[in-house]
């Protein structure tokens, strides 16, 4: 594993600093301290640090990560496309693992408990905390993002973001739960999914297909599946959604057709690309609504009486999700009802080429569905 060292404010005690790490590291992995791959700098690659294990506060639990997700959010903070820091930061927000050590205070889980970790660290008493908003929470930190995330040994959080994982479920499986799945889920529950209604899903990567299994969990009579990727299609289509190829069709046109012309009652966009959001408004029935949770920094027009006013549409926007999403989700994957083991198509070390490799392929929309690191 290679060591690196740049401390790049380069003044005289950095060096030093520098200096008494190697020499500390040059005897082997010093005591208390777990690898990391973190980011530096936006537009830079990630890069393998040795840091401290994180200290554990009286509500804090530690676990010793098993499995951390690779999304396509952590290419955008590579990139410098959504905001992150401060710097370095560990990436990494989805993440499974084992509790190592825990605060004087933690009753609802136990030293060796198999957890998942909801990506949030929230203040647990703010107006919006108190209602069950969190991800409003006026000091929200995100893991992997705004604060030290799971492509590491070790992670710390709050108590109240650690959830127990049943042993049904493996942990690259608990991982990926708590993201893909849980903002899938929040989408559907955003766009007020009923049972009987026929959904659209935008997108078939790590969200989309556990939107698809997800709507069919919460009773969609039918789902359609729209990508231009062969591959995804039949995944989707394995999964019991019907594929709508967008690579040569209007999918907008093609979902008017396989509807008898009414649209869909929910269409979920997952992509995070204007047009697709577009679509997702322009392919629904009187009544419809379009969750919006693929991340983009564009802007998007549709036809205001025709598209909106006229048919009573909604446009709803998504982002993250709930703790107390994360019960329902975690009981679906655990009944089998959510199957994400052929979601999951590559496993690599904890290891900053790796990561960046799979970054550079998030970054072209590769055919790479999940890419979860093992420590
Ligand atoms: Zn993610
Ligand atoms: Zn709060």
């Amino acid at each position: 594993m290679p060591l690196w060292f740049d401390f790049h404010a380069g003044g005289g005690d950095n060096q030093a600093v520098a200096l008494a790490r190697v020499d500390k590291l040059s005897q082997g992995k010093a005591k208390g301290n777990m690898r990391a791959i973190r980011l530096f700098e936006p537009g830079q690659p990630v890069k393998f640090q040795e840091i401290e294990v994180p200290h554990v506060g009286p509500k804090d639990v530690l676990v010793r990560v098993k499995a951390a997700g690779i999304c396509h959010s952590d290419a955008h903070y590579r990139s410098g496309m959504t905001k992150s820091g401060p710097f370095p930061v560990t990436l990494g927000h989805e993440v499974a693992g084992v509790v190592e050590k825990i605060g004087s205070e933690v009753s609802s889980v136990h030293i060796e408990d198999r957890v998942c970790i909801h990506y949030l660290a929230t203040c647990g008493q703010c107006h919006y905390c108190s209602q069950g908003f969190e991800q409003f929470c006026a000091s929200v930190k995100m893991i992997g993002k705004f604060r030290d995330g799971g492509w590491a040994d070790f992670i710390v959080m709050p108590e109240r973001s650690v959830f127990l994982l049943p042993p049904e479920i493996p942990w690259e499986q608990g991982g990926i739960l708590m993201c893909s799945s849980s903002t899938s889920l929040h989408a559907l529950k955003k766009a007020r999914l009923q049972g009987g209604e026929t959904v659209a899903v935008f997108g078939i990567g790590g969200l989309g297909a556990s939107a698809i299994q997800l709507a069919q969990a919460l009773g969609a009579f039918r789902v359609y599946a729209v990508d231009i990727k062969p591959k995804k299609l039949e995944l989707a289509e394995r999964f019991g959604a019907i594929p709508v190829n967008a690579a040569n069709n209007d999918p907008v046109r093609e979902i008017r057709d396989l509807t008898h012309g009414r649209g869909v009652d929910v269409a979920v966009e997952v992509i995070g690309l204007p047009l697709t959001m577009r679509q997702a408004v322009q392919c629904l029935a009187p009544l419809g609504r379009a969750a919006i949770a693929g991340l983009s920094g564009g802007t998007f027009e549709i036809a205001s009486y025709s598209e909106l006013l006229g048919p009573e549409t909604e446009i709803i926007g998504v982002s993250d999700h709930l703790a107390q999403e994360m019960p329902l989700l975690i009981e679906f994957a655990r009944q089998g009802k959510l199957r994400l083991a052929e979601v999951i198509t590559r496993i690599i070390p904890l290891d900053a080429g790796a990561i960046n490799g799979t970054l550079d392929e998030l970054d072209h929309y590769g055919d790479q569905v999940r890419t979860v690191v093992i420590p």
